[in-house]
């Protein structure tokens, strides 16, 4: 049986570790799919799985990786043939089920997207969960009634992977975005993809009033914390903010006073949860609405070899963009 190279998470008494080992197609997990892994990429939730400092990872051993875009080798599922490309996001991959720090996979089809016919792998996998999670931080505003005609939209954490396709995404749909950034030497990159404005991290991380001057009629948060306490204050009447992520805490220490006084709505996103469907819309928008030249600017490809390093430094907030790992 040929073997494959990987990345496995193993715990022993109680201590995790992560590295590059050789496994064989008889260690997959089940599923009625087989793929040639083609490209992974990093996202914030695979240094958490590697570093262990956050209990992201459900068995042991596992295989980290959220994302993967890879070629059918075998299929036994009637929606996919061999040759097909296809991509896969979240579904428990790298947490319960091996994900695509690896160059192989087997899935369920039920999972798998074939991948429209604008977007390469490596593209694919530059949008991965990032950009499939903005895009549907962007449904749930516009399902909400909001459109460019009600004013600003705001991104948080704006120069991370779901940030940055926040940004592009919002513009591209006419929303005139102003982007958070903790890093203002990303103020350029933030404009080419295209935010209007560039706000300081620090005027939203500390404790503000319930209810602040009315700024944003929308707003994308990743960071949740004070900053989406803050945002919230300075939403508008009846504008919402769609919240996906907490890399500036769990908690939220925010009044009523935004939802009470002036209608707004917090709006929860996931994009874990296989809802294929949704998925096909999000993919076949995103393969339209965003164009392939600033896909690419946002995209830094690694070697196979370099993943685990890269993995680990994404918790300390060093990465822009998105950075796609090639498995060959
Ligand atoms: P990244 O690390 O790529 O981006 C996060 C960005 O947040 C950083 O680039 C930085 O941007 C900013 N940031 C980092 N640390 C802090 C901090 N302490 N306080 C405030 N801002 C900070 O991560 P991802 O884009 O992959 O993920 C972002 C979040 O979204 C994570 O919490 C992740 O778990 C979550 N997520 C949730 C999903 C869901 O289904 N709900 C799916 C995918 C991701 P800058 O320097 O510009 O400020």
């Amino acid at each position: 049986m040929s073997t494959f190279r990987a990345v496995r998470i193993d715990v022993q008494s109680g201590a995790q570790s992560a590295d590059y080992v050789e496994m064989t197609e008889d260690e997959l997990m089940p599923g009625d799919v087989d793929l040639a892994v083609l490209y992974s990429a990093i996202n914030y939730k695979d240094g958490l799985a590697v570093t262990g400092k956050a209990p992201v990872v459900r068995r042991f051993p596992m295989i980290p990786g959220v994302d993967l875009a890879g070629r059918v080798t075998r299929s036994a599922h009637a929606g996919f043939a061999p040759g097909d490309l296809v991509v896969a996001t979240g579904c428990g991959l790298g947490e319960a089920h091996f994900g695509g720090f690896a160059q192989k996979a087997r899935l369920p089809g039920e999972w798998l997207v074939k991948l429209p016919g604008a977007l390469t792998p490596a593209r694919a996998m530059t949008i991965g969960t990032a950009g499939l999670t903005a895009m549907f931080c962007l449904f749930a505003l516009e399902r909400h009634g909001l459109s460019p005609a009600d004013g600003t939209a705001v991104v948080s954490g704006a120069s991370g992977g779901v940030g940055s396709f926040a940004v592009a995404l919002l513009a591209q749909a006419g929303w005139r975005v102003a982007a958070i950034t903790g890093r203002p030497a990303e103020a350029d990159y933030l404009r080419s993809i295209g935010a209007a404005e560039i706000l300081a991290r620090e005027d939203f991380s500390s404790p503000g009033k319930a209810l602040q001057t009315q700024r944003f009629a929308a707003g994308v948060d990743t960071v949740g914390g004070a900053t989406l306490a803050n945002m919230l204050a300075q939403t508008r009447f009846d504008g919402a903010i769609a919240a996906c992520g907490n890399v500036g805490g769990m908690d939220l220490p925010a009044s009523v006073a935004p939802f009470i006084l002036r209608g707004v709505s917090l709006l929860g996103v996931e994009s874990v949860r296989p809802r294929i469907n949704l998925r096909r819309e999000a993919w076949a928008r995103l393969a339209t609405d965003l164009d392939v030249a600033m896909i690419d600017a946002m995209c830094e490809i690694i070697p196979f070899d370099q993943a685990l390093e890269r993995a680990r430094s994404i918790v300390g907030g060093k990465i822009r963009g998105r950075v796609v790992i090639e498995m060959r």
